[in-house]
């Protein structure tokens, strides 16, 4: 039996259209063209193309993009300058900074994240907005982990009363899929690199989630057969050879649905992030009328 292939683009595509049906309201109702600021700092290519993709996506959609450019030498105090001014800016509705920053002002990822109005902080990172999400009440939501919600949802998957185990306890994603899996009544269990015993655990999962950064670590016989497995990793193992978490090969033979690497979870990521500047704006708009 082989597994059904979650396909990331096509849900993707559908978030998508959500999304730029929410635009569109947004433009004709409130007279409002969201916005989004990317500040990227430096010349790390991988970021350069994660960055060229949402502007894209941000144009197909009808959404402002205005990307930041800032140089490898860019201080700590220069790029705080900078998420000021674009907190202050009223057309722009979201704000994010591409990680990882440059190795001179890495140290100071936390100071500059909370810097960054937490209703404009459209990668969900601020701690008011992990605070809101770990409290059920509304907040931006990390992209990564929302996205998978959303594709099990579109998917038809049901996630309440069902067992779910994570791998990874990362605040990027492991964490805020643990508080977004328990909202929706999973029971989770989360793994990490202290975990004894893993595959016992991982067996146990209706869905299973791996996020870990470790090629192809989670292999068919740690999986109970016809789970969901989402993959959420994605490791460079050749220069233009993408992998995942997860063997997929022999996973799929095991899995009930299961997310492919590349062309899974990675597209899932940029369309919530769409998803998140209209949230954005609709949270401004009621602080506003607030
Ligand atoms: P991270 O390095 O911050 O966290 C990895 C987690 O995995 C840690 O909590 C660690 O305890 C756990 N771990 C490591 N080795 C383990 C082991 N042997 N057994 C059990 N647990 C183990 O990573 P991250 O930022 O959460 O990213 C994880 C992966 O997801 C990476 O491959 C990353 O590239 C990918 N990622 C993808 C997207 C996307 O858009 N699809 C977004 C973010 C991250």
């Amino acid at each position: 039996m082989s597994a059904k292939i979650l396909s990331g683009k096509e849900f993707a595509a559908q978030i998508k259209e959500s999304a730029k049906l929410e635009v569109e309201e947004l433009k004709n109702k409130f007279n409002v063209t969201p916005g989004l600021a990317v500040i990227i700092v430096g010349e790390n290519p991988a970021s350069q193309v994660y960055v060229r993709n949402k502007h894209k996506t941000c144009e197909e959609l009808g959404i402002n993009s205005e990307v930041v450019a800032m140089s490898e030498s860019t201080t700590k105090d220069e790029l705080l300058a900078k998420i000021d001014e674009l907190n202050a800016d009223k057309n722009i509705h979201g704000i994010l900074v591409q990680l990882p920053l440059p190795d001179a002002i890495k140290s100071h990822s936390e100071e500059i994240l909370n810097r960054i109005d937490p209703l404009k902080d459209v990668d969900g990172f601020h701690p008011m907005n992990v605070g809101k999400l770990v409290t059920g009440s509304p907040a931006l939501v990390p992209c990564t982990p929302a996205g998978c919600i959303e594709m099990l949802d579109l998917a038809g998957i049901e996630i309440d009363g069902k067992r779910a185990v994570i791998i990874g306890r990362s605040n990027i994603v492991g964490k805020p899929m643990l508080h977004l899996l328990m909202a929706r009544h999973a029971t989770v269990t989360v793994c990490h690199s202290h975990t004894k015993n893993l595959a016992e655990v991982t067996r146990e999962a209706d869905i299973l989630v791996a996020a870990m950064g470790k090629p192809k670590f989670v292999t068919a016989d740690m999986i109970k057969p016809g789970a969901t497995v989402i993959d959420v990793g994605i490791n460079r193992i050749a220069p233009k050879k993408l992998v995942g978490d997860v063997d997929f090969e022999n996973a799929v033979e095991v899995a009930g649905a299961i997310t492919p690497v590349p062309g899974g979870v990675g597209l899932l990521t940029v369309a919530m992030l769409m998803k998140n500047v209209v949230k954005a704006v609709k949270f401004q708009l009621e602080e506003k009328n607030s």
